[in-house]
């Protein structure tokens, strides 16, 4: 199954496409996590992705699409994969469109999560990554057992740089203007399924596969 993840910053699309990965063994693909492993390695582009990512706004489409088109060639998108982050605009969804004509690909489903302005807010700023392998905690309603350590790898927990409120009130304006459209596009192509995504992760899962069991994917 080909699989596109959509909802504004702090939705849940990491948290719920690694569940996902668990349970459908297809590979995840975030544009955000293969951009902020550029910026740690300080690459070309890195450098280049660090400040826009700090103010909240968007790495240019021509950056994001030649990136994402290389990661989905690889042979371990063969059977499908999940995108998380991608596409997030209009210009990313139509050369998504093309890179899948060129591989004889289709996307299957688009699943939109669903939530308000004020619980992403919340999340956000209480939301904490492992330095090591990227899970994703909140200081409320997820927290990890020991303070400050991952609870799957033991790594430093830290707070990404765009998670202070100026920043996340600017990527939602971003998503609003830049990413929202998305919605209308995959209704139009009759591929966007809603989940409410303001209870918690075990809801979402069960929503998915509930989606995933009606219309008969794999
Ligand atoms: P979130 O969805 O919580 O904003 P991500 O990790 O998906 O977090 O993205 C973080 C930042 O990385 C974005 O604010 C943006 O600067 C950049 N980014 C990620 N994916 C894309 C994309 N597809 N196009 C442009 N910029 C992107």
């Amino acid at each position: 199954m080909n699989l596109i993840i959509l909802g504004a910053p702090g939705a849940g699309k990491g948290t719920l496409s690694d569940a996902l990965v668990k349970e459908i063994k297809i590979p995840k693909i975030s544009t955000g996590d293969m951009l902020r492993k550029e910026v740690k390695d300080n690459t070309p582009l890195g450098l280049k992705a660090k400040e826009i990512m700090t103010k909240g706004a968007l790495v240019p489409d021509a950056i994001i699409n030649e990136l994402l088109k290389n990661r989905i060639k690889k042979s371990d998108c063969k059977n499908g994969f999940m995108l998380d982050g991608f596409p997030r605009t209009i210009n990313q969804a139509e050369e998504l469109d093309k890179i899948m004509k060129e591989l004889a690909l289709k996307i299957d489903l688009v699943v939109n999560l669903v939530i308000s302005e004020e619980i992403i807010v919340k999340r956000l700023t209480n939301r904490r990554v492992c330095k090591k392998c990227g899970a994703n905690y909140n200081l409320v309603s997820l927290p990890s057992k020991k303070e400050g350590i991952c609870d799957l790898d033991g790594g430093e927990l830290y707070q990404r740089a765009d998670d202070n409120e100026t920043t996340i009130r600017n990527r939602l304006q971003v998503y609003a203007k830049d990413t929202q459209p998305l919605i209308d596009y995959y209704a139009k192509k009759g591929l966007l399924q809603d989940v409410i995504a303001e209870k918690g992760i075990s809801d979402m899962v069960v929503k998915f596969k509930k989606i995933v069991a009606d219309k008969k994917l794999k």
